[in-house]
């Protein structure tokens, strides 16, 4: 096996002990489960040669300069890298870390060879992504994007602790978050590895794939109310069954999604009331959840499947009510970077593909300041989010091996930029 993907599957079980859960691997945002993470990846990115800070919000940031030629390094331009080191509850090991690992591996080639780039090399394991502990996302990404929304602080966990406490008691700072902000003009751009969490590489027999956009998403709560009534009584006829209505609907929206690329609609969550095996179904609430790459392919969509609720709630004499709880929009991939992925993938793997990414990552939070990309990996079956999540050695070879060209490409290219730059070695 190749050794820094031997190292970084190391690192990566080492990480998956590290958990706030006995059992079961669950890290969460400021727990004393992330206090170890970010140590240990703290000690990794020294034997790398960074230089390591943790900022006001818990992320940890690992710095490589720049090999400027008699420059001053705060000039440089700086390429961020890495993922997020919090997990889901009883996660896989992967699913964010390998994205730092990944990272930090490919510093550390570029230490060994005792080559520095154009450009300083910064690698964060963001503190938050999954947004466990206070249902709020992209917590380390917003802080360092600079849209943290200092309202959040005021959250509180199922604990009673409110974000701002959690954040001093981890050594951060709730009161300095907007000095976390990075600044956007050194930034050339962020760069994401992480795993698929999909089955198609895998489909497609393929250990990395370049991701195209990160899919926007609208999720509703859809009420379908009827008439609750007695089952031995009240003639079929004479119904206004919810479930009934809310089950047309589930079966609709498959159907509707099924015939649009791309499209993925899903009813995830159901409450049937008053839930009882001899009465008819008086109201029914559900969830659903709609993605597409493309914004308008997405709100269309969601208008037309609300129309049919509507339809479907009328014929049956029900009434249905529908709330917007969240939306976000999609985000494309930058294509300079991604071109740049995309042909050094062929030259690796013969073959490269473009994939969308229907799952939300850090890189949709950086976004919003830099140009971002994202390299997935292949994993085994597409599960995630689940302890049997596994991406094995040799794609995590890949990936490094894709990164290192990456880096060395994009170097030759800012060198060219700007000649006094000098790449040195
Ligand atoms: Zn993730």
């Amino acid at each position: 096996m190749h050794r820094a993907a031997k190292v970084v599957i190391e690192r990566i079980r080492a990480l998956g002990k590290i958990s706030d859960e006995q059992g079961k691997l669950t890290r969460t945002f400021c727990s004393p489960a992330m206090r170890k993470a970010n140590n240990l990846v703290a000690s990794w990115m020294k034997e790398a040669a960074m230089e390591v800070r943790e900022d006001a919000i818990g992320n940890v940031i690992g710095r490589y300069v720049a090999g400027l030629a008699g420059r001053a390094e705060d000039e440089a331009k700086v390429l961020l890298l890495g993922s997020h080191l919090d997990t889901v509850r009883d996660a896989g090991k992967f699913d964010g870390p390998l994205g730092v690992l990944v990272a930090i591996a490919c510093v550390e080639a570029l230490h060994k060879s005792g080559t520095r780039l154009p450009f300083a090399i910064d690698v964060a394991g963001f503190a938050d992504e999954e947004g466990v502990r206070y249902q709020s996302a992209y917590l380390g990404s917003r802080a360092l994007a600079g849209t943290f929304d200092s309202k959040d602080l005021k959250r509180v966990d199922a604990n009673g602790i409110t974000m701002a406490e959690a954040i001093r008691s981890f050594g951060g700072k709730p009161d300095a978050l907007s000095a976390t902000k990075t600044d956007r003009k050194r930034l050339l751009g962020y760069v994401e590895v992480h795993i698929e969490q999909g089955p198609v590489l895998e489909k497609n027999n393929l250990s990395v794939g370049v991701v195209s956009a990160i899919a926007g998403q609208s999720r509703y709560e859809c009420n379908f109310t009827g008439r609750a009534g007695h089952a031995g009584t009240v003639p079929m006829s004479m119904r206004s069954d919810a479930l009934c209505a809310a089950a047309e609907f589930v079966l609709a929206a498959e159907h509707y999604a099924k015939r649009s690329s791309g499209l993925v609609a899903t009813v995830g969550r159901m409450e049937v009331l008053p839930g009882a095996s001899n009465v008819v179904p008086g109201e029914v609430t559900l969830t659903l959840d709609v993605r597409h790459a493309e914004d308008s392919v997405r709100e269309r969509a969601c208008l037309r499947l609300q129309k049919l609720a509507s339809e479907i709630a009328k014929r049956r004499k029900a009434q249905v009510r529908i709330e917007k709880r969240h939306e976000a929009k999609s985000v494309m991939c930058d294509r300079r970077f991604s071109r740049m992925l995309d042909k050094i993938v062929k030259q690796h793997q013969g073959k490269s593909i473009f994939l969308p990414s229907g799952a939300g990552h850090d890189a949709a939070a950086m976004a919003a300041i830099t140009p971002v990309a994202m390299l997935f990996v292949r994993c085994k079956g597409g599960i995630s989010h689940h302890p049997d999540e596994s991406a094995s050695a040799k794609d995590v070879r890949m990936a490094i091996e894709v990164m290192n060209d990456f880096l060395t490409e994009l170097g030759n290219a800012q060198a060219q930029q700007r000649p006094n730059a000098n790449r040195s070695k």
